[in-house]
């Protein structure tokens, strides 16, 4: 599992450029499915036929935060734009690749502290006053290394092991989530016909799954990503309990309801099959932040949608952390909820 975590996680699939990402999972989950294909959004649809009526789906976003070219001036200096949630002081200082035809390597510079005044040390640098450096002497220089105005640009920072089972890299919301979808859908048994989608365009608007809901129709759906983890000195003043390492997260609620409501019956199915199996679970209630569910509920008549998530610390930075007895829980709850469906989704 930390393996396939690694190399989801140290690929390049910023919201609208997924295809690396794409190709990965592919890869993965060529062999325990009937029928993988592409919809025109870019949502990766793996389809594994079941024996019995009942269809599931399971959505997990591939797309994560990142940056796209807005403007090269005549020194070779590249402005960005932000793609998805950022708190700008997190994204100073990293270094990015500029993708495409090829990997350019460069750096989001910035001023050092002996050329700042007392009152600009203290202020917040937007991402509009930064600038990616990749070493070039000229406009003409960029244009050659194959980067244009709209080439997308994800920091580059590859995972590592901390210690007690807890790792740390980009991206993994939810790079995380879209290992456990792969991994839950080789470990179950379940007889329903299974649609584990790779989502696109979650972190700008839960775009992938309003289409693929939409043409697939599932009975039920349960989105995987990662949520904030409070166990972090300065987390204290959410008032959540959600701590690393006390398992998978089951969503009650998020966005204070304006995002999703999970629906008794799904909550129900979750935490039982939680129960039934001793796998270790929290609950969540959210005031900010929403998943695919919330698209994926609001799809047609309504689908009732649930959410397993991964809790992270530090999440949408470069050093997000998670522990992986997280990720095993959470991919067994998916792989045996997949199978105990049987009672409660069109029994
Ligand atoms: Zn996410």
């Amino acid at each position: 599992m930390f393996e396939l975590i690694k190399k989801l996680s140290n690929a390049f699939g910023v919201s609208g450029y997924e295809e690396e990402v794409k190709e990965i999972i592919k890869a993965e989950v060529e062999k325990y499915v009937d029928e993988i294909k592409t919809d025109a959004l870019g949502n990766l649809i793996c389809i594994r036929n079941g024996k019995d009526r009942r269809k599931l789906m399971i959505a997990a976003h591939m797309d994560e935060i990142g940056f796209v070219v807005k403007s090269i001036d005549e020194k070779g200096f590249i402005r960005v734009a932000p793609i998805g949630g950022w708190f700008s002081q997190i994204a100073l200082a990293q270094r990015v690749v500029i993708y495409g035809k090829s990997r350019i390597y460069g750096v989001l510079g910035c001023k050092p502290p002996h050329l700042m005044k007392d009152e600009e040390r203290r202020k917040v640098i937007e991402i509009s006053d930064m600038f990616v450096d990749v070493g070039a002497t000229s406009k003409e220089d960029v244009l050659k290394m194959g980067i244009d105005v709209g080439s997308p640009v994800a920091i580059d920072r590859q995972v590592i092991e901390l210690s007690n089972g807890r790792i740390t890299g980009k991206a993994f919301d939810n790079r995380v989530g879209v290992a456990v979808m792969i991994e839950a859908l080789k470990r179950t048994q379940s007889d329903a016909t299974i649609f584990a989608v790779a989502t696109v365009q979650e972190e700008v608007g839960l775009k992938g799954a309003k289409t693929s809901a939409y043409s697939l129709e599932p009975d039920a759906a349960i989105a995987v990503d990662s949520c904030v983890a409070a166990d972090f000195p300065g987390s204290e003043t959410a008032h959540m309990d959600i701590k690393l390492g006390k398992g998978a997260v089951i969503t009650v609620i998020d966005a204070s309801g304006r995002g999703l409501i999970v629906s008794p019956l799904v909550l129900r199915w979750l935490k039982e099959t939680a129960e039934k199996y001793n796998i270790p679970y929290q609950l969540e209630v959210a005031e900010g932040g929403t998943t695919d569910a919330s698209a994926i509920n609001l799809t047609k008549q309504g689908i009732p949608a649930g959410v397993i998530s991964v809790p992270a610390r530090y999440i949408h930075s470069p050093v997000e952390v998670v522990d992986l007895k997280d990720v095993e829980s959470a991919t067994n709850l998916i792989a045996r909820a997949l199978e105990t469906s049987k009672s409660y989704i069109l029994p």
